[in-house]
């Protein structure tokens, strides 16, 4: 049986020893083969010297390195397509993933009752409150008009079978959202808690922004409702247009036309002017991602590792 730890590695010089150092100890307590295979997602700092140093002297370490930084996503895209383990389990370098919870996830696994065993944190102690007032509102939103079904909290730390893996592999869409790709595949999950913790050092790569990005394209990928909600808006304001049209003829057989109420209409043209542009705008979000699926271009491409049977470009 074969356990691989796949760990997508961003400019991660500073906590990636310590990682090593911590998972090394818990996986050889483990009493398994297991594989190390590190993704290092086009990192500017010395972090591809220092897997080049770990390969030479762990041979339970492998490394892809991509030839340029492709997000997280495909960082992990390129570790599932080329792991080789039974159970494969995705970790962060910066140890906020606590790798002493691995021996307790490969026990629920092989008892047979789960496919797969993922991490939510219980809080979001250390975290800015308005991110977490956004962060709630983002998985209450997407668990209404989504059939991904997400945790709040869930982490990308998790340990799987190789099944749930080949169908994540199969789910080769161009704009991948993980969060709700393992919610859509299924398979039985275990949800295992657990306090959250600081990353041990450097920066988190996530500023507010990305994150409000991350979350659209959440939504865009895995609903349809935006959609729907913008024709129905357009459906309700053409009736209640309707019926404003009949008051207006009304009152002008009743009491002929004084010219009254110019800046009300001038707000009423900015607002539906605005809501146009907005609907169009959600349109618009879904055929771009169209567009850059039709394209097919591949999600990551390796430009060194010490790996063999390595799928280069996918
Ligand atoms: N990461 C990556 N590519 C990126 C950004 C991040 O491979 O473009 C990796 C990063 O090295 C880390 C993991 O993804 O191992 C999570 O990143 P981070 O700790 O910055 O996110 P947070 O834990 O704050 O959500
Ligand atoms: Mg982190």
């Amino acid at each position: 049986m074969l356990l691989s730890i796949i760990v997508p590695c961003f400019n991660e010089q500073e906590s990636l020893p310590a990682f090593y150092r911590e998972t090394t100890a818990v996986l050889r307590g483990m009493d398994c083969t297991y594989e190390l295979l590190f993704v290092n997602d086009g990192s500017t700092d010395g972090t591809l010297e220092l897997l080049r140093g770990l390969a030479e002297e762990d041979e339970n370490v492998t490394y892809l390195s991509l030839s340029r930084n492709f997000g997280k996503e495909s960082a992990m895209y390129a570790g599932f397509c080329n792991t080789r383990g039974d159970y494969i389990a995705v970790m962060d370098a910066d140890l906020q993933d606590p790798p002493s919870l691995l021996p307790e996830m490969l026990q629920q696994l092989e008892s047979g009752e789960y496919d797969c065993v993922a991490t939510r944190r219980e809080d979001r102690e250390g975290e800015p409150p308005v991110r977490s007032f956004f962060a709630r509102l983002f998985y209450r939103i997407m668990n209404r008009i989504s059939d991904a079904d997400i945790m709040d909290g869930a982490r990308d730390f998790r340990l799987m079978r190789r099944d749930m893996t080949e169908a994540i592999v199969e789910m080769s869409e161009y704009n991948r959202f993980s969060k709700g790709i393992f919610g859509w595949v299924g398979f039985r999950t275990c949800w295992l808690p657990y306090k959250n913790i600081e990353r041990v050092a450097g920066e988190t790569k996530w500023s507010f922004w990305k994150l409000f990005k991350y979350s659209i394209d959440g939504i865009v990928n895995f609903s349809q409702v935006p959609l729907s909600i913008a024709s129905m808006g357009g459906l309700v304001l053409t009736l209640i247009s309707f019926l404003m049209i009949l008051f207006i003829i009304v009152r002008k057989l009743l009491f002929g036309d004084p010219v009254l109420g110019w800046p009300s209409m001038a707000c009423i043209v900015v607002f539906i002017g605005g809501l146009q542009l907005f609907c169009m705008g959600v349109i618009g979000q879904y055929i771009a991602k169209t567009y850059l699926e039709t394209k097919r271009r591949p999600h990551y491409i390796v430009s060194e590792t010490n790996g063999k049977d390595v799928q280069k470009i996918r």
